[in-house]
């Protein structure tokens, strides 16, 4: 079965209002701070150090990163045979560090000569436990088709990630969260759990057993349908909500994710929180 990419809102062509709305993503010189951004203190002072230096790597940090690899949030997502019912999803999720560390880097390259260009990968599970990240080729400047065909025999997907890079032409926007297609499409991926990294902003959502039930219940054209009626919550949504770009989409994210009964969480540097979307 085809799975289809993801496809973005579309763009807010007019130009930012105001030059503060620029980001700092697409100007010169920022694709350093941005891989930087969300890397664990350890790995930072390796890159910030000149070789020679001599950090003093306190033994408190190594405990840090692996506690932070064997989060109880994220493994109870990933590790669930079929997906948890609405209820029984964590409150918060410490991705992996190989997740973070490499959408920071997906981040980085998503503006290639200043022109937005999304970036992604797979997050796999790895036969003795442990979680990788799987870089993908390049996208385009509002999808991402996640590269599902990198997972190796004895790796098992867990989700799907992508950027959502704005550059200046389209209004600079940093923090856009998951467009209808990112959420439609979970009637077609394998995904457990998907995350966007929309410049520090991470979001992240999880499938659940009830949204899991519509999937399962639904035949071939039922799914088509499923697939349509995602896609048309999250646009009425956008289209009858107050604010700029950025709250828009998340009013609508938080509208669709409601009606679907999935679980959405919005945090930075691989920590995301739960969302209460019923408010
Ligand atoms: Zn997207």
């Amino acid at each position: 079965m085809a799975v289809p990419a993801t496809r973005e809102p579309k763009r807010d062509a007019r130009p930012a209002s105001g030059a503060s709305t620029a980001t700092t993503e697409a100007t010169a010189g920022s694709a350093t701070r941005a891989s930087l951004r969300g890397l664990d203190y350890a790995d930072q002072v390796q890159l910030l150090t000149p070789s020679g230096g001599a950090p003093t790597a306190p033994a408190a940090t190594a405990a840090t990163v692996q506690m932070k690899g064997e989060d109880e949030g994220f493994k109870k997502v990933a590790e669930a045979e079929t997906p948890l019912s609405q209820k029984d999803t964590p409150d918060s999720i410490q991705l992996p560090d190989e997740v973070e560390k490499g959408m920071s880097e997906a981040w980085g390259d998503s503006f290639p000569n200043k022109k937005s260009q999304e970036q992604g990968g797979i997050m796999v599970r790895e036969k003795d436990g442990s979680y990788g990240f799987v870089r993908g080729a390049a996208g385009k400047s509002g999808s991402f088709p996640p590269n599902y065909g990198d997972k190796k025999a004895d790796q098992e997907v867990v989700g799907s990630a992508h950027t959502h890079p704005y550059d200046e032409s389209e209004g600079g926007h940093e923090g856009v969260a998951f467009s209808g297609g990112d959420i439609a499409n979970l009637v077609y991926q394998p995904d457990k759990l998907k995350m966007v990294k929309a410049g520090e902003t991470e979001f992240v959502l999880v499938r659940t057993a009830e949204f899991q039930k519509l999937v399962d219940e639904a035949d071939t054209e039922g799914k088509k349908t499923l697939h349509k009626e995602i896609k048309d919550t999250w646009n009425s949504a956008f289209k009858g909500a107050k604010g700029d770009f950025v709250t828009r989409c998340e009013i609508a994210v938080k509208a669709t994710v409601e009606k679907y009964k999935l679980s959405f969480y919005k945090g930075k540097e691989g920590k995301v929180d739960r969302v209460d979307t019923s408010k």
